[in-house]
């Protein structure tokens, strides 16, 4: 999975930091933290951005885009709480107010990623199903291939008949 590798990365820099100047993990931590809360911040406005987006019928491509743009803070979100999550274990409890907001705020985003999804089901063309056994049609079938119903009239311009 995408995150952990992003979090094994994150994981061997930060080793890296500390065999060199253990100093700087109080500042890189915060760093990360920060980080992490200005992405947080846009959670609100997030969330009406995807009810507004639903209303104005975007393309699905731009709503993937935005799908994306929110994977990728959650990567970052995942990165930034394994990282102070691991200075808590070490001892340092002065990020756990951050760790909690940031949990919270991944928490959100995880449904906001969870609801463009269901915004992009709902936009993406659905294949025709069977009006008797629901299944789904295969194209330009004039039968169910399952249940065998007929699913497209016989017609004067059926381009089959001529
Ligand atoms: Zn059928």
């Amino acid at each position: 999975m995408e995150v952990f590798k992003r979090f094994a990365e994150t994981v061997k820099d930060i080793t890296r930091d500390l065999g060199e100047k253990a100093k700087d993990i109080g500042e890189k931590a915060r760093d990360i933290g920060e980080k992490a809360l200005d992405l947080g911040e846009r959670a609100g406005d997030r969330a009406r951005d995807v009810a507004k987006k639903s209303v104005e019928f975007v393309g699905v491509q731009k709503l993937k885009l935005e799908l994306s743009r929110y994977e990728k803070e959650m990567e970052n979100n995942m990165a930034a709480l394994g990282y102070l999550y691991y200075k808590s274990r070490q001892g340092d409890v002065s990020q756990q107010q951050e760790m909690e907001e940031l949990y919270q705020r991944t928490l959100q985003l995880e449904q906001d990623i969870r609801q463009l999804e269901e915004e992009i089901q709902k936009i993406l063309p659905r294949p025709p199903v069977c009006p008797q056994c629901q299944k789904e049609l295969p194209p330009g079938g004039r039968f169910c291939s399952y249940c065998g119903r007929q699913v497209v009239e016989d017609g004067p311009d059926d381009p089959a008949g001529a």
